[in-house]
């Protein structure tokens, strides 16, 4: 089968970083380490596996950062041992067609997500697992690298066909659409991040960035804490009509947001020597779904005394920011890792599925554009253009097996 992944290698890490000098698409020529390659179709390593043929996958952010390689070296997660083939693709919408004797509860037919993704204590089967995976924060797990999967190519979203341990996947309630079920992973991941701070129905509240995980923020806020005023910082006209359509009172980019700001949360802008603009009485809780220097250095001063800011977008470089807001307002900052299982026992899934089927959202408002796996460069290119493409999410099907819809 053809599949798409990235060969974890120094040495093509390395070639790639000086091809980049040259194209700013090297990462996708001949240097690099990503590869549209033939792999063996996997087959079930054992009775506790089942095997998936993939019907639709979102790309995301984080599938990009691997295609470019854009992780420092110097970064916590690049010291975590990882795996030397990752295959991408996690937001995934498939179809059981084999079942290992020992998986209860999943029948060929079915449709399922990927729940988890990285190898943890479940997939390695160790036993008894770490802290962070008996309570279910999979993506904490205390023995990454300590273990190998029984399964050498096990394929990812943007394969023809997968293998999952039975702990990976999430089944898709017979309601939801393929499109609505592709949006999961995603939702998940901003319902996490709405439940580590869960704002109080009085609360102004702001998410930052109005791409994907920022207008599924606004989704979640909605639903989850539907008294709840939400505001969302957008940079593009396309990103604010779907942010108000979801609820969100919008906030464009631009020189004066910090006015804005300050009407918006009840707080006072101030400006100090050389434009060093803060916010006195901020929001409460603010959601960064960027994830970048310049995004955080602003939500941190957003934030009000004592208030939240969230890390929500991910970002592989060391950077240089103003962090003086956390000691001098007391603003708490914390972060997540993707999703996991939330306070009340249920999984970031669940809850997700369970605002899909109410009908948070319409599914056409998040998905602008779809490709079939192999033009995934051409996907790529539409990701990086949003300002003329006006891209949120863009899924990439598998057309050998039928239309995702
Ligand atoms: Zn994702
Ligand atoms: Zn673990």
């Amino acid at each position: 089968m053809k599949a798409l992944y990235f060969e974890n290698r120094l040495s093509k890490v390395m070639l790639l970083k000086v091809a980049e000098r040259f194209s700013r698409y090297a990462a996708l020529g001949p240097f690099s380490p990503l590869r549209y390659a033939e792999v063996p179709e996997p087959t079930l390593p054992n009775a506790r596996w089942l095997k998936v043929r993939n019907l639709c996958c979102g790309l995301c952010g984080t599938d990009i950062h691997f295609m470019f390689m854009e992780m420092d070296p110097k970064c916590f997660t690049a010291a975590i041992p990882g795996v030397k083939r990752k295959f991408l693709g996690h937001e995934v919408v498939s179809e059981v067609v084999e079942v290992g004797k020992e998986v209860d509860g999943i029948a060929v037919g079915d449709r399922v997500a990927m729940r988890i993704d990285w190898p943890s204590c479940f997939q390695l089967e160790i036993d008894p697992p770490c802290p962070q995976c008996a309570q279910g924060n999979y993506m904490l797990c205390e023995n990454l690298g300590l273990g190998e999967l029984p399964v050498e190519n096990p394929g990812g979203g943007f394969s023809p066909y997968m293998v999952l341990h039975r702990t990976q996947p999430f089944t898709i309630p017979a309601a939801l659409s393929n499109d609505a079920a592709v949006l999961l992973e995603p939702l998940a991941s901003a319902v996490h991040g709405v439940l580590k701070a869960r704002p109080r129905p009085e609360d102004h509240v702001l998410v930052v960035g109005g791409g994907t995980l920022g207008l599924l923020t606004v989704t979640a806020l909605r639903g989850l804490v539907p008294e709840s005023q939400v505001h969302c910082l957008t940079r593009y006209p396309f990103q604010a009509r779907v942010a108000e359509k979801l609820g969100a009172a919008v906030i464009p980019e631009g020189p004066d947001v910090y006015k804005k700001m300050a009407e918006a949360s009840g707080g006072r802008s101030i400006t100090g020597y050389f434009r060093n603009e803060i916010l006195l009485g901020g929001f409460d809780v603010v959601y960064d779904t960027v994830g970048n220097d310049h995004s955080l250095h602003h939500a941190l001063r957003w934030a009000k005394g004592g208030g939240t800011v969230v890390l929500m977008g991910i970002n592989w470089k060391p950077g240089k920011m103003d962090y003086s807001p956390v000691w001098s307002q007391e603003v708490n900052l914390i972060g997540i890792n993707c999703h996991a299982t939330e306070s009340d026992g249920r999984t970031s899934f669940e809850i997700a599925a369970q605002l899909l089927l109410s009908g948070c959202l319409e599914p056409e408002d998040i998905i602008t554009h779809r490709f079939p796996v192999s033009r995934y460069k051409e996907a790529v290119r539409t990701f990086f253009d949003k300002r003329n493409s006006q891209a949120i999410k863009i899924v990439l099907d598998h057309l050998q097996f039928q239309e995702c819809s």
